[in-house]
């Protein structure tokens, strides 16, 4: 079956979510340093989570040198809540220690210099570029990404940096950190994992999954 018409899908889509970037239940809003922070915090929990330890988070440790020196238990007691507390705590702490002792305390502007960053992976790095620096570095696959790259048949895989590349080749790169954000928002609000709302859907007419029902 051939790849779908990723021009017409990504309009459809931006139409459809036309605030997606702004969302204000997306964690990835703030300065440079909030969304590093809270992207690393964003791993395997839900986003509306991660905002409610923002504000006690960044009142307490407001700066890359004030989370440096954090106290771990003090950190974690905060941020409890979204599972995995203890790596996360530590992965923080010692992310602002890299971008304080490394960078001058500037979260950094290149994908090789953020993934030597405690807790920072791909998607988080992918992430931080456009949402902190508006630069399109990549595509952050996340798992709505992930699901809808292969149910809409832009990628045949589940190894997410091949979907990754997939997707840079079949969208320009000015629209790659938007169309993150379009896929997310489809996958919160229709193309659920578990029951997609297909005869809602604004791309079924384009979608694989749909089309071979
Ligand atoms: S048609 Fe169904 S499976 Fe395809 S993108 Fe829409 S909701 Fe998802």
């Amino acid at each position: 079956m051939k790849k779908p018409d990723a021009a017409k899908l990504y309009s459809a889509l931006l139409k459809r979510y036309p605030d997606a970037r702004e969302s204000p239940e997306a964690v990835c809003r703030g300065t440079p340093f909030e969304v590093l922070i809270l992207t690393i915090l964003s791993a395997q929990t839900t986003d509306k989570a991660v905002l409610k330890v923002k504000k006690p988070l960044f009142s307490h440790y407001p700066t890359p040198a004030k989370l440096a020196e954090a106290d771990q238990a003090g950190v974690e007691k905060i941020i409890h809540s979204l599972g995995y507390f203890h790596a996360k705590a530590k992965n923080i702490i010692a992310a602002s220690r890299a971008v304080l002792e490394r960078f001058g305390g500037n979260v950094p502007r290149t994908m090789e210099e953020l993934l030597t960053i405690p807790g920072v992976g791909r998607k988080t790095a992918n992430i931080v570029l456009y949402h902190a620096h508006g630069m399109n570095e990549g595509i952050a696959v996340d798992t709505h990404v992930r699901r809808l790259a292969r149910r809409i048949g832009f990628s045949d895989t589940d190894n997410v940096g091949v979907i990754e590349r997939d997707l840079m080749a079949l969208f320009p790169r000015k629209s790659w950190g938007d169309l993150t954000d379009v896929l997310i928002a489809h996958g919160r609000t229709t193309c659920d994992a578990k029951k997609p709302l297909c005869e809602v859907c604004v791309i079924r007419t384009d979608c694989r999954y749909y089309l071979t029902q």
